[in-house]
């Protein structure tokens, strides 16, 4: 999905469909390509369009951001969140076991990034209704718990058609309700407060509802499955490799003020240095006796 400029008028690499119409869940969109937008030459010339799988660990994960920066926007922006708001969600990940600290940066707050495993157990757990009140929050949990629903589904080796049809249905009708408007007349008590603007939806959520149900299909003909395709062992991998150095995650960056990759290279350039100069990589303490002439 990377090859066109994220702002780029015609966005997605599977379709013409336009960034303004992202959210349409009404249009029906062909896997075929985007031949509307200028796009840079193909980043890997030899592979076939139609070989451009939509990877589903980073749909999962970039779609829970977007859950979690829409909820957190929300609670940051009420006066009592440092007093209050902060110390009660703090407690709350702590309760399901995950991870998690609001810090200021700048003016800003941000918080910890989660991985993958976290990721999951937040959408599946966190009690998102204990801090919005009314409909509203639960509303929004119901689109966190659902959307940890679809994923669960998007992961699975095999699928039936009949699994992969309601797939469709719920996807769409999920991002239907991601954007759904404030329903009724103000205080009248029977309105239906809105969740989320169509600006929200994002690319991802537009290829998750509009292009992951038809390579869904397209692979189950010939016996394959997205989760074939998917990266998180190569993630996982590069999180071992990144803890061997660090002895722990460093997202969020390195702790000396230079960057990871940097304090890799670093320490890799260090190992070929002694390795090409013979340089020996422990020091060999010899005592010598005085009273013995053999040493
Ligand atoms: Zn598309």
């Amino acid at each position: 999905m990377g090859t066109n400029a994220l702002n780029s008028k015609y966005f997605c690499l599977y379709c013409n469909c336009k960034a303004s119409l992202r959210w349409d869940m009404n249009k029906i969109w062909n896997n075929t390509e985007n031949t509307r937008c200028e796009r840079k030459s193909p980043l890997f010339p030899a592979i076939n369009q139609k070989n451009y799988i939509p990877d589903e660990l980073h749909l999962f994960l970039r779609i829970s951001d977007v859950l979690m920066e829409c909820l957190f926007a929300d609670l940051i922006k009420k006066k009592e969140f440092q007093k209050q708001i902060k110390p009660a969600v703090e407690l709350a990940f702590k309760n399901i076991k995950v991870h998690f600290k609001f810090f200021q940066s700048g003016k800003n707050w941000n918080w910890t990034s989660l991985m993958g495993p976290d990721k999951k157990k937040t959408l599946k757990e966190f009690p998102v209704s204990q801090f919005i009140p009314d409909i509203h929050g639960k509303d929004i949990e119901k689109l966190w718990r659902e959307f940890y629903q679809l994923y669960t589904i998007l992961h699975k080796e095999y699928l039936s058609d009949q699994e992969i049809d309601q797939f469709k249905i719920d996807t769409q009708n999920w991002i239907r309700m991601f954007y759904r408007p404030t329903q009724g007349h103000m205080n009248s008590g029977t309105q239906i407060p809105g969740l989320y603007r169509k600006d929200d939806v994002t690319l991802y959520m537009h290829v998750f509802a509009k292009h992951v149900p038809q390579f869904m299909r397209q692979l189950k003909e010939i016996g394959l499955s997205l989760r074939t395709f998917s990266t998180s062992s190569i993630e996982k991998k590069n999180h071992n490799h990144v803890c061997l150095f660090f002895g722990g995650t460093t997202m969020g960056g390195g702790t000396d003020g230079k960057s990871v990759v940097y304090n890799i290279m670093s320490f890799e350039n260090h190992q070929l240095f002694y390795l090409i100069n013979n340089t020996p990589k422990k020091i060999i303490a010899r005592n010598i006796d005085v009273n013995n002439k053999e040493s």
